[in-house]
């Protein structure tokens, strides 16, 4: 990242241009069909097509924590049943679309922000344009500062160390962690599960659900964002 922003500001917009990551942005629309927590939602486009959506430079608390379930509410509230448009320029190792879900002009991902119901993703920053990564991280800061959302908590624990702790205690898996990019564990165990490119459940290895495609998670981070299949039945 430092070297990025050397390089940038020592030869400036010419070079930024040369830059594809950066300076091409696709976009998809759809009707977003699933909200899987304060940060993950499924958009349905006009094709039929499945789009597991990350919402890029924030990250919301998990499911389990304290205002997990505010998070997951309000971003439902906001975009639930709607048309959205994604901004994005990649896709992670899950098959997720990480992307600015824009409803009309507002930014979905900085709403989330400004009510104080998720943190300022800093690991994932570099992916943002360099005007978002400031508007987001004020947005942050004013609603730590009005004490908003998760913010009334005296210390609120990050999603990312809460992760972190699961991973430790519940997955020996040789799987590099989906956010953070860490490798937690080299042995493999009977806990690992699989999901699909767009499906909502996680599976067990030998499950008929992943026929057409098979995408090895750690139970940690499957429980975070997907269902337990209801015909493999995996670990919870
Ligand atoms: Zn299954």
């Amino acid at each position: 990242m430092k070297l990025t922003r050397t390089v940038t500001t020592g030869l400036g917009v010419l070079l930024l241009l040369c830059l594809p990551a950066l300076a091409q942005m696709k976009a998809l629309q759809g009707k977003v069909v699933a909200v899987a927590d304060g940060d993950t939602i499924t958009v349905l486009d006009s094709g039929n097509k499945q789009h597991r959506i990350r919402l890029l430079g924030i990250d919301a608390p998990e499911r389990s924590q304290d205002f997990g379930t505010n998070a997951r509410r309000h971003l439902s509230d906001l975009v639930f049943g709607k048309q959205v448009a994604v901004r994005y320029d990649k896709t992670d190792q899950y098959g997720r679309t990480l992307g600015k879900v824009m409803l009309g002009d507002q930014d979905v991902n900085r709403e989330m922000l400004r009510a104080g119901l998720a943190w300022h993703y800093k690991y994932y920053e570099r992916d943002q344009p360099t005007q978002d990564r400031d508007v987001y991280s004020s947005e942050e800061a004013r609603a730590r500062k009005l004490r908003l959302g998760l913010w009334s908590q005296t210390s609120p624990t990050p999603p990312w160390d809460f992760r972190r702790g699961e991973s430790r205690q519940k997955s020996t898996a040789d799987i590099r962690h989906a956010e953070s990019g860490e490798t937690v564990s080299t042995a493999v165990s009977t806990e690992a599960v699989y999901v699909t490119r767009t499906g909502e459940k996680y599976h067990r290895g030998s499950c008929r659900h992943l026929s057409r495609s098979k995408i090895p998670i750690s139970l940690a981070d499957a429980k975070r964002s997907y269902g337990a299949c209801k015909v493999c039945r995996p670990p919870r």
